[in-house]
């Protein structure tokens, strides 16, 4: 058994990185940038005036009250081509670009115009309202850095640099293998003793939203030549999954197959719970995890160990979850030696934040894990969590942090 924190080193260790491919704009979000983007550009690509008003010289302010002629007007969109002579002005609106010879933009605000001539009422500083040549980005520039995913504003950024297929890490494939006699498809009805394979579709769900692209394999029983069979099969993709089998009990088979298909062994049985039964492995580049069954232990190896791996193998440079720190809102009993995942709901106090333990601890209460909850760190010297003191709890997704009521 070793600690989470070298279960997770171990992981890390393993990953390679995937390959490279490109997308088009419309498929960027969320993907990785493989390479640093740079912009041949200037943006904005002329000066440009951030308000509506008048372009002048600012050296003309100085006569009271200033009485500029306007000679010409111009649209975003359009370019005066002359400069600027001394007592002229040139009417323009947010976006124009700033004739030669103008320095400053008089907002239309602090100005009055009458009979084709502008009066200015307040003289604003040398330079003000205009935005200059490659204020957003200059040419050059690294707009958006290798390893980045991209958020909608990195995606805008790519639009305005002229980037419109981006190279990104390919997508992991992922194989979600369920064993269990006990198991039936979620379109069957569970007869005694039998359980639905929820877990394919937790794992389905978990790995989409980590960016890999899961493929479920049929329900195997728990026979040797079985799962042997459809591990091999599994063992195609770039991470294999497979729940269950995975304790020590007589019919726990997954360990056994895993080295019969020449898996490498990495670890088996990590100090946590839930999940202490984990097993990792690896077969050259490809990843094995083998997930107990309970959902609850499958779902928190997958946030702990299985998504940073998969996040690592898109080339992302931040694979972890954030985390943030809040009090216990009452004490939590726990195994001295293990790390406890605590499942919790966080909330707001003055104080700041606090983590109110879930009513069922329990590996099979799944529901536990819905509604936006989080996991607060126990850590493996204490036998009891104390109410009132600060640990570190990982954010699993927007929802755990979403708010009922705005900010302002
Ligand atoms: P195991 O790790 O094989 O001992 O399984 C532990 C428990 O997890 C089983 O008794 C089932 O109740 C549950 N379980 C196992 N596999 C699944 C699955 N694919 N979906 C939902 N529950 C499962
Ligand atoms: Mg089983």
């Amino acid at each position: 058994m070793i600690p989470v924190g070298e279960a997770l080193a171990r992981v890390c260790e393993a990953v390679s990185v995937l390959g490279v491919e490109r997308v088009s704009l419309d498929g960027a979000l969320g993907r990785v940038a493989a390479e640093d983007v740079v912009s041949t550009r200037a943006v904005p690509s002329a000066a440009n005036s951030a308000m509506d008003g008048y372009a002048v010289r600012h050296a003309d302010l100085a006569a009271a009250p200033p009485r500029l002629r306007i000679v010409a007007t111009e649209p975003a969109g359009t370019v005066v081509a002359g400069p600027l002579g001394a007592g002229t002005a040139v009417k323009l609106f947010t976006g124009s670009v700033i004739p030669p010879g103008a320095d400053t933009v008089v907002r239309i605000e602090d100005a009055e115009e009458r009979d084709g001539t502008v009066l200015v009422r307040v003289a604003p500083a040398r330079g003000a309202n205009v935005r200059g040549a490659g204020e957003d980005i200059r040419p050059g520039q690294v707009v958006v850095a290798r390893g980045t995913v991209f958020g909608p504003a990195d995606v805008g950024v790519l639009a305005s640099v002229g980037c419109l297929v981006p190279v990104v890490h390919q997508r992991p494939r992922l194989a979600i293998l369920s064993t269990g006699t006990e198991l039936v498809e979620a379109d069957e009805e569970p007869g005694p003793g039998q359980v639905v394979n929820s877990n394919a579709y937790t794992l389905g769900a978990a790995g989409r939203a980590a960016g890999a692209e899961p493929a479920v394999l049929p329900i195997v029983h728990d026979r040797r030549e079985d799962i042997h069979t459809r591990l091999g099969e599994a063992l195609r993709a770039d991470v294999v999954l497979t729940s269950g089998g995975v304790s020590v009990g007589d019919l726990d088979l997954v360990k056994d197959a895993l080295d019969a298909v020449g898996v490498e062994r990495v670890f088996w049985q990590v100090a946590q719970k839930p999940g202490r039964p984990l097993a990792f492995g690896r077969l050259g580049k490809r990843l094995v995890f083998g997930l107990p069954g309970n959902p609850v232990s499958a779902l928190v190896c997958f946030y702990l160990y299985v998504r940073p791996a998969l996040r690592r193998m898109q080339g992302d440079r931040r694979p972890h979850l954030p985390v943030v720190h809040a009090a216990l809102a009452r004490g939590v009993r726990k195994a001295r030696g293990l790390t406890e995942f605590v499942r919790v709901q966080l909330g707001e106090s003055a104080d700041g934040r606090i983590a109110t333990p879930l009513p069922s601890q329990s590996s099979g209460v799944l529901s536990a894990l819905g509604s936006g909850a989080a996991l607060l760190v126990g850590p493996p010297e204490l036998d009891e969590l104390p109410a009132g003191r600060s640990f570190p709890v990982i954010v699993l997704g927007d929802a755990t942090l979403a708010r009922e009521t705005p900010p302002f």
